[in-house]
């Protein structure tokens, strides 16, 4: 494995001026260093990404289908080193770290074919008017620690596509697969046209500032999605946010306990619970809330948490410290206002940050597991009686990203999820999400949509061509 990582600027590795640690969360100990970019790298891979938008990129449509396959094919062939160091860095199992890289890589490839939209509006006698997507230029991409890889590609397929330049920025928790990428795709691609920097959140700042900057991709935070709104102002660059969740999930009692139980436990923990809709909020109907939280009580305990790098691990760590801290406050406040914990609870005495899955009991509204992300390993969970309060408790929140209905009877379970506040509204699934579907949230869950066409629309300008005739 590298052990020295650097900038990608203008098809160049540049090393850092300065760095920080990066920690490997299984055992709480830094095993790399990361380069911390200064504004004169944010000034120049901008200033790269401006130059190469200026050049061949944004006009050559064949070009940029080629180099996305390039590109696919450069990260195909580093699936397991960078696999490996999402692994370390990210803290899950690595069948899920070279999973994600994988699916990277055919993400890539996916684009490289994807239709960019030409539409003949009008053909008449007097005019043909077609409505034609323009890329927008730079690209500020900035990305959050819980899969550092995927989201990123997210990005980069349809930035690239349609014609942007683009500079991306990684937690500064999880860089160096990111910055691995850069020094993969090296060759693959012009000059200039992807810029990777790593840094810290000051380095966000400067690029949502920067006045190279046409628009901003960002996944991360609500609080950190309200700045960049803000910086983005000035400068009425364009912003697509893909923000936080605090998914509902709705359990009918129609439900056979032994089926939804595991899925529900998969859909609330996996990645240790570190998913924008992971469920993290559980209404199961009291006829079946005995059965449902004995079967995910008896599957957290059986459970094997360890260090993601040893085989038989299926949940890893809390990705880093102050989350670790965020995880445990919430549940001991939950503690404090009345809830029961019925599993974990506690965090394990072994190096690292480790907390196990935890489920509580006797909290609602009001305490703070509830209405806040918690974004671990830890799920409130809430009997309910009436089918209509539980909607609206699951609807009483600022966020609307996912949330889902698990019912025997499909067509039913469709109906009572087209009640829920969400970007998407899963039945008998959750976590489910497709390449070709458009992700985001409402309110403030997000602004925009990721995937498909219409995360295609996010990184162009619509312009009209009318051409009179005659
Ligand atoms: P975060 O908002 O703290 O950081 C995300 C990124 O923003 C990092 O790269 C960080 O350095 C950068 N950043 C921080 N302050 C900035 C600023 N002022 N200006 C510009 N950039 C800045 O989020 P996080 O803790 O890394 O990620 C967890 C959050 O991300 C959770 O809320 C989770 O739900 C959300 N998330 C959402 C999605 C989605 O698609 N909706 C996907 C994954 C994660």
């Amino acid at each position: 494995m590298e052990t020295t990582y650097a900038h990608l600027i203008d098809g160049t590795l540049v090393p850092g001026r300065r760095h920080f640690d990066v920690v490997n969360p299984a055992t709480g100990a830094p095993f790399a260093q990361c380069p911390d970019a200064t504004r004169e790298d944010v000034d120049q891979a901008m200033a790269a990404a401006a130059r190469a938008f200026a050049g061949a990129w944004s006009r050559d449509e064949a070009l940029r289908r080629r180099t996305l396959v390039h590109m696919s094919e450069a990260l195909g062939a580093k699936v397991d080193e960078i696999g490996r160091l999402v692994c370390m860095e990210q803290g899950k199992p690595l069948a899920n770290a070279t999973g994600e890289v994988k699916g990277a890589a055919q993400i890539l490839k996916l684009y490289a074919d994807e239709p960019i939209p030409r539409d003949v509006l009008v053909d008449d006698a007097k005019a043909r008017v077609t409505l034609v997507r323009k890329p927008l230029g730079v690209v500020a991409a900035i990305t959050p620690w819980n899969f550092p890889v995927a989201t990123l590609v997210m990005k980069l397929g349809p930035a690239l596509l349609t014609g942007n330049t683009v500079v991306a920025k990684p937690s500064p928790f999880t860089p160096l697969s990111s910055l691995a990428i850069g020094a993969a795709l090296k060759d693959a691609l012009p000059a200039g046209v992807l810029n990777v920097i790593g840094g810290s959140d000051e380095v966000g700042a400067w690029m949502t500032a920067h006045p190279a900057v046409r628009k901003i991709s960002f996944t991360g935070s609500v609080p950190t999605g309200k700045k960049i709104m803000r910086a983005a102002a000035e400068d009425l660059k364009r912003v697509t946010l893909e923000l936080g969740g605090n998914d509902p999930a709705i359990v009918l009692p129609d439900v056979d306990p032994a089926k939804v139980a595991p899925k529900l436990f998969w859909g609330a923990f996996a990645n240790s619970g570190q998913v924008c809709v992971a469920i993290k909020r559980l209404y199961v109907h009291e006829d079946v809330y005995r059965p449902i939280l004995g079967a995910l009580a008896e599957l957290a305990k059986q459970v094997k948490l360890g260090d993601g790098l040893e085989p038989e691990t299926q949940l890893g760590p809390i990705n880093n410290a102050p989350q670790f801290r965020r995880v445990q406050e919430l549940v001991d406040d939950a503690r404090q206002h009345g809830g029961t914990v019925v599993t974990g609870g506690e965090p394990l005495s072994r190096p690292g940050y480790f907390y196990p899955p935890t489920l509580v009991t006797d909290v609602g509204e009001g305490v703070r597991l509830v209405d806040e992300e918690q974004f671990g390993t830890a799920l409130p969970v809430i009997p309910y009686r009436d089918l209509d309060d539980a909607l609206a408790q699951a609807n009483r929140t600022h966020y609307g990203l996912g949330g889902s209905v698990w019912s025997g009877d499909v067509a039913r379970g469709e109906e009572i999820a087209l009640r829920l506040e969400s970007g998407t509204a899963w039945v008998n699934q959750h976590m489910s999400l497709n390449a070709r579907t458009p992700f985001g949230g409402m309110k403030w869950s997000g602004l925009g949509r990721e995937n498909g066409k219409w995360g295609l629309e996010e990184f162009c300008e619509l312009q009209v061509l009318n051409a009179a005739k005659g």
